[in-house]
């Protein structure tokens, strides 16, 4: 039997889109995805630059919560931010310890 892998089926330009609502497509779709641990374990280690990758979207080596959004950013910003930060960090670890 083979496994799909959605990111070598589908359009590949969704996973390094600048598009908010393309990289939440690739973001849904790389949910289901057998190699998913692995492949976001490998994207850490070495750092990439951008996509997405894991289920998570990187930018300059890292993950970060959300592309960054066009507009006056709201007064609340550093709280968000840090909220989305502590959100992300739970995601990627309870990825990294699925088994
Ligand atoms: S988890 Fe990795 S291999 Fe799987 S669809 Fe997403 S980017 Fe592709």
């Amino acid at each position: 039997m083979t496994v799909a892998i959605p990111c070598a089926t589908g359009p590949a330009d969704l996973w390094f889109s600048d598009v908010a609502d393309e990289i939440d497509r690739a973001r849904a779709l790389c949910v289901d995805c057998p190699m998913r641990r692995e492949c976001l374990r490998g994207a850490l280690e070495r750092a990439e630059t951008c996509g997405v990758w894991g289920g998570e979207l990187f930018l300059a080596g890292l993950p970060v919560p959300s592309p960054k959004r066009n507009g006056r950013p709201p007064k609340n910003a550093a709280v968000l931010d840090a909220q989305l930060q502590v959100q992300m960090r739970h995601r990627i670890d309870a990825v990294l310890m699925s088994v």
